[in-house]
């Protein structure tokens, strides 16, 4: 169409998930979202919501979130910044800090979101690849010589955790912005968090969608150094924070407990249907995020994937390189993932 620049012509454009309308019965263990209901005290404050609150324009900074996640996070508030789901702070990242004729740069196979944003911009981008046992390639990273480097840790669709050993030490050696996506972290072992503190070049991105089972809120936030956030600050939206996500999404960072008691959950379902589905004869990756990447016994991952649909079970299959004989599996719940071992039991029998 001759009215799009260029880029944006030729970019293909990022494809979520299959997401079926609500009621259709289906086990879906495609797009990662937490199989648990989001904690009762947020429920609640969404039960009070009233058309006083909706009058208003939101506050532009969602303070009272902010000032939660520093209490719980222990973090001045200056040093976080909320987003629309953490997809729009990486959107505001690419914007705020990657010239034309600059690079993004990210190890592959990873969130796709992070090339579609280089095209959007458009700004030249990396891609380095994992080796077969996901070590981070850093030499070739430091190398390319990225304004922004982004590491998704737990990377998906790998859910390997990246030490923050290597990545304190990529940090210190980039000269530009290095982003830490930290949308799996409540269900991993260790955080890079710490990092930010003594790096003024790094940001750490949260999001309430995974561990907080409130994908559909969109909220996201950040921590860096509040001189890196400034520049963040001038290209987001305005009203990025509606006034229901920043009331609900307090109330929901709030209730640590209950997150923590969800995420225990999913991690000792995670340890059941890896010995499943090796008992099943798939390769599994070892994960510390709420899914699992698997490899089929016969290399049929595509037709696995639609013969799971055909019986109502939608897992995500991604038809490129490396990743077209896999499969990424979201940890369900208990009776989801025992349906799921059945069918699949079927299917390979
Ligand atoms: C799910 C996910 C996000 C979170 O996106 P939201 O916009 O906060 O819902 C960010 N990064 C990665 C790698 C993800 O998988």
């Amino acid at each position: 169409m001759r009215y799009f620049r260029a880029n944006i012509n030729t970019m293909v454009g990022y494809t979520p998930g299959e997401q079926p309308p609500l009621g259709v019965k289906i086990v879906k263990l495609n797009t990662n979202e937490n199989p648990y209901p989001p904690s009762p005290a947020s429920l609640q404050v969404l039960q009070k919501i009233d058309g006083e609150q909706l009058r208003r324009y939101p506050d532009p900074m969602a303070t009272e979130f902010r000032e939660a996640v520093g209490n719980v996070f222990g973090f001045p508030p200056d040093w976080i910044l909320v987003g629309n789901g953490s997809d729009e702070i990486l959107n505001s990242i690419v914007r705020a800090c990657v010239e034309q004729t600059q690079k993004v740069v990210y190890p592959t196979p990873t969130y796709i979101l992070y090339r579609t944003l280089a095209q959007m911009q458009p700004a030249q981008f990396v891609e380095v690849d994992y080796d077969k046992d996901y070590n981070l390639p850093i030499e070739q990273l430091i190398a390319a010589n990225g304004a922004v480097t982004l590491i998704a840790s737990p990377n998906s669709p790998s859910g390997h955790a990246i030490p923050t050993t290597l990545l304190s030490q990529l940090a210190s050696q980039l000269s530009g912005v290095l982003v830490i996506d930290e949308a799996y972290v409540d269900f991993a072992e260790a955080d890079a968090l710490e990092i930010v503190k003594t790096h003024d070049n790094v940001i750490v991105l949260r999001t309430l969608s995974k561990g907080y089972s409130l994908a559909g809120l969109r909220l996201g936030f950040c921590f860096a150094n509040p001189s890196l956030l400034e520049g963040l600050v001038k290209v987001k939206d305005s009203y990025n924070i509606d006034a229901i996500a920043c009331s609900v999404g307090t109330a929901a960072i709030l209730d640590q407990s209950h997150k923590v008691n969800n995420a225990e959950r999913v991690k000792s379902s995670r340890a059941k249907l890896t010995t499943d589905l090796k008992q099943l004869g798939f390769h599994v990756y070892p994960s510390q995020a709420n899914f699992l990447l698997v490899q089929p016994p016969k290399s049929n991952a595509e037709e696995i994937y639609q013969l799971l649909k055909k019986q109502g079970i939608l897992v995500r299959y991604f038809k490129q390189v490396h990743l077209d004989n896999k499969l990424r599996i979201t940890v369900g719940t208990e009776e989801q993932n025992q349906i799921l071992i059945e069918v699949l039991t079927q299917i390979l029998t």
